[in-house]
């Protein structure tokens, strides 16, 4: 049997710096890469179709639903965003470890399919350093403030669901934890007798 990829998935509520960390945890580590979703939402200033997300229709959305094409897919603030199957069953199939930036929704419906994905949820240090992060640029009046703080709530409650718990409050720290629990799952029994079979066979014979 050869080594086969192995899911990630990371949660957190906006605001967080999961984007960010993800980023710079590729950068740190190979063998590694994120699956970019698809998403109805319109895209942002700066955001490119295939890079940050493939930007679709809600007909298009609703095809690949129905075609039973999509790992996971969830509502999250009133847009559609889902996983494609197809992508991620390739890459883990090359043996690259392939990390989900998705929702708590997504993440219960991926460890029901995927019983050996690895889940990681990273908190903020504190609720008046997420508020600070979520007023960004101060472009949001307090009613919308008001509702994303609510909203990260809603993702927080569910952070007992997952394997690891990760605290962004220094970025560095927070980024070396991550690559940790990447290279702890490597290193595990399941893993590691793949990765060096053809060494426990030389050893053994
Ligand atoms: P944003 O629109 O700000 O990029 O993302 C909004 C939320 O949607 C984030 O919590 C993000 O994790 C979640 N999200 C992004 N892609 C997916 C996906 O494919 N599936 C699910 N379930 N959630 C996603």
């Amino acid at each position: 049997m050869t080594r086969t990829g192995q899911l990630f998935i990371v949660s957190a509520p906006s605001g967080a710096g999961k984007t960010s960390l993800v980023k710079a945890l590729l950068e740190t580590l190979s063998d590694i890469e994120v699956s970019v979703s698809s998403t109805t939402r319109a895209p942002r200033s700066g955001e490119v179709s295939g890079i940050d997300y493939h930007f679709i229709s809600e007909e298009g959305f609703q095809q690949v639903v129905a075609q039973d094409g999509f790992l996971e897919y969830a509502t999250v603030f009133g847009n559609s965003y889902g996983t494609s199957k197809r992508l991620v069953d390739e890459k883990l199939a090359q043996g690259v470890d392939i990390i989900l930036e998705i929702d708590w929704q997504g993440a219960q419906q991926v460890r029901r399919v995927m019983k050996d994905s690895c889940s990681i949820f990273i908190l903020p240090p504190s609720k008046q350093v997420l508020e600070e992060r979520l007023r960004g640029r101060g472009l949001d009046s307090d009613e919308v403030i008001n509702k994303r703080m609510r909203t990260a709530v809603d993702e927080m409650v569910h952070h007992e669901e997952y394997d690891f718990l990760v605290v962004n409050d220094d970025f560095e720290v927070a980024l070396d934890e991550l690559a940790m629990i990447v290279k702890t799952q490597r290193l595990a029994m399941k893993r590691g007798k793949l990765t060096h079979s053809a060494l426990i066979n030389q050893l053994l014979n």
